[in-house]
């Protein structure tokens, strides 16, 4: 009689890179079973341990954790390349602020999300940190794609089309968060957009409301020079010293961008366990600068990487991003080991999941967590031959390598086609509301 466990899944990969701990595994088998990685183990010993329902071999693939964008405005997929080569000021003031203020609409959200969840999934990205309108339309989207998300509860200081002021902005905010609480794969946090648009007496609140529900807060942080300065001037110090004094900063503090950041500020992120999100090609592309992230990371802060919205990127791509993050580090430094492959991997995975409070859950392939698996195909020209799989994946493959995707143990995408989204159906909603921006 045989003795082998019967489990869900077993996968065989020519490479597994569990990211924790660090090294590639060859010959081995990765094992699932009810949505969780059971074990990761020679074939042989899977071959005399277990009884898979369903088997998949990877031979030319390297399989890793899913991606984490740590940060992006999935919805506003919908506005990639409205207006491109404009600054960070008058790209938001004459370009997207408008458009937002007329279209923006749970409709909007839900259809944008489904679009940015279908290209994030293509691209390997299994989770992301979304902070946008409506959570609960975005939510109802996930749910669908079976993506797993954080959702940012917006909060602003100035009112639009979907809250008044800052009451309202929470009141919604937690009311998405309650009426999605039976969902697995979404978690939520507090949002609040950035140091110069809330004042004082909102981040207080949103610090109390923080502390009670046992919320992280993130926000967009020091990204460009003159909102520092602009501080600077008002305030007599950086908006991260600002948020210090309001209690702000803590080990559930994600700071996006932190582009101009002072030494201070990096201790002060390190002292208390704070988060960076790095979205490279976001801040090159408005020229907003390049984030200290060797030092950062020197210091000891946990950095992820973010797309950022595909309206100031223009893709939701975490292979660039990876590629993107490690020439920066190389070329700002001097120093060509600066960021290596393993490290930007790194950052692209369990940092992210770290970020978000979901180290338990994702980011890499440890026994325990959710089976949320991405399979990168390096049979084709463009990745052949193969010497070190984890350099390939930062610096010579792309997105468009991956075949196969998992969340929670469930299979997303089989052979480069999505099993939970209709692309036709989505692609037909964006055109319609491409119809739409267009004639604003
Ligand atoms: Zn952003």
């Amino acid at each position: 009689m045989s003795t082998r466990r019967i489990v869900d899944l077993r996968i065989d990969a020519c490479w597994i890179v569990p990211v924790e701990p660090a090294g590639v595994l060859t010959g081995h088998a990765v094992i699932v079973d009810d949505g969780r990685i059971v074990a990761l183990v020679p074939a042989a010993e899977a071959d005399a341990a277990y009884a898979p329902r369903e088997t998949r071999p990877l031979a030319s693939h390297v399989l890793i954790p899913g991606l984490v964008n740590a940060h992006t405005h999935t919805a506003m997929t919908l506005l990639r390349g409205i207006a491109d080569d404009v600054p960070l000021r008058p790209w938001l003031e004459q370009y997207i602020w408008p458009r937002e203020g007329r279209f923006v609409s749970p409709e909007f959200v839900f259809d944008g999300t489904l679009l940015g969840a279908a290209e994030m999934l293509r691209g390997g990205i299994t989770c992301c940190n979304d902070m946008y309108f409506y959570p609960d339309a975005a939510a109802r989207a996930y749910e669908i794609a079976g993506m797993r998300a954080l959702l940012g509860m917006p909060v602003l200081d100035f009112p639009t089309p979907y809250a008044a002021d800052a009451d309202a902005y929470l009141t919604r905010g937690l009311a998405a968060r309650d009426a999605f609480r039976h969902v697995p794969l979404l978690s939520f946090a507090l949002a609040p957009h950035a140091p110069y648009t809330v004042g004082d007496a909102t981040w207080a609140r949103i610090v109390m409301y923080a502390r009670q529900l046992d919320l992280p807060i993130q926000t967009h942080l020091a990204e460009t020079r003159a909102e520092v300065d602009d501080a600077l001037a008002t305030t007599g110090v950086t908006p991260l010293a600002r948020l210090d004094r309001l209690g702000v900063t803590g080990p559930s503090f994600v700071a996006i961008h932190a582009v101009h950041v002072t030494n201070v500020d990096i201790a002060m992120l390190a002292r208390h366990g704070c988060h960076v999100v790095h979205c490279p090609a976001s801040n090159m592309k408005l020229a907003s600068g390049v984030a200290p992230v060797p030092t950062l990371l020197a210091q000891g802060v946990n950095v992820a990487l973010g797309s950022d919205g595909a309206a100031s990127n223009n893709r939701l791509d975490l292979f660039s991003e990876m590629r993107l993050a490690s020439l920066l580090a190389k070329v700002t430094t001097g120093d060509a080991a600066a960021l290596p492959a393993a490290m930007a991997l790194q950052m692209a995975t369990l940092n992210g999941a770290r970020a978000l409070g979901l180290a338990d859950v994702t980011g890499s392939l440890l026994p325990g967590k959710h089976a949320d698996l991405v399979a990168v195909d390096l049979s084709e020209v463009a990745t052949q031959p193969v010497f070190d799989p984890v350099s390939h994946l930062v610096n010579a493959a792309d997105r468009g390598c991956v075949s196969d995707v998992w969340v929670g143990g469930v299979r997303i995408m089989a052979d480069r086609t999505l099993a939970t989204i209709d692309e036709s159906k989505v692609l037909a909603r964006t055109r319609a509301w491409q119809h739409k921006l267009a004639t604003f």
